[in-house]
């Protein structure tokens, strides 16, 4: 069966909102594998970025994925990426769809869509690399 890797973000953990997400992912139907509070270092974040370096909200975003503490989950369930990330609603929490975690619980505190609560992996190949960098 297939997993992936959901982030509750700093913004999440700080507003308490960990319980909630979790709970939504459980009544989704998926499995809690693994779960650990971690406080990223700028080099685990930059191997999780990758993607992103040199876009315009890359720094900004690192520094706010280093303000506080996060929340690494490993998830399971048959199509668990895709499903989670529909649960998860889409990247900008102003105007994610009511439902979602980003939709309900979201919205803009001055960065655009930076404080988004969730990330989720995107891909097999993106969980698979995603999942080592956070529980190794
Ligand atoms: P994730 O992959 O983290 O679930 P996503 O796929 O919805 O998020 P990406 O486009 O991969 O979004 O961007 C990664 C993260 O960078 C976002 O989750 C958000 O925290 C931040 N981000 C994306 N776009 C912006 C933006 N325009 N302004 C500020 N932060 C942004």
């Amino acid at each position: 069966t297939e997993e992936t890797l959901v982030l509750v973000k700093p913004d999440g953990v700080a507003r308490g909102l960990t319980g909630e997400i979790l709970a939504r992912i459980e009544a989704k139907g998926y499995s809690l594998v693994d779960l650990r509070l971690v406080e990223p270092d700028r080099q685990r974040l930059e191997r999780h970025y990758a993607e992103h370096a040199g876009k315009p909200f890359y720094e900004p975003l690192l520094e706010f994925m280093m303000s506080g503490p996060s929340v690494a989950i490993r998830v399971a369930g048959e199509r668990v990426i895709e499903g989670f990330r529909s649960i998860a609603g889409t990247t900008d929490p102003t105007t994610a769809a009511p439902g979602t975690i980003r939709g309900d619980l979201g919205r803009d505190w001055g960065c655009r869509s930076q404080q988004n609560l969730v990330h989720g992996s995107d891909a097999p190949e993106s969980a698979a690399r995603e999942l080592s960098i956070w529980f190794g």
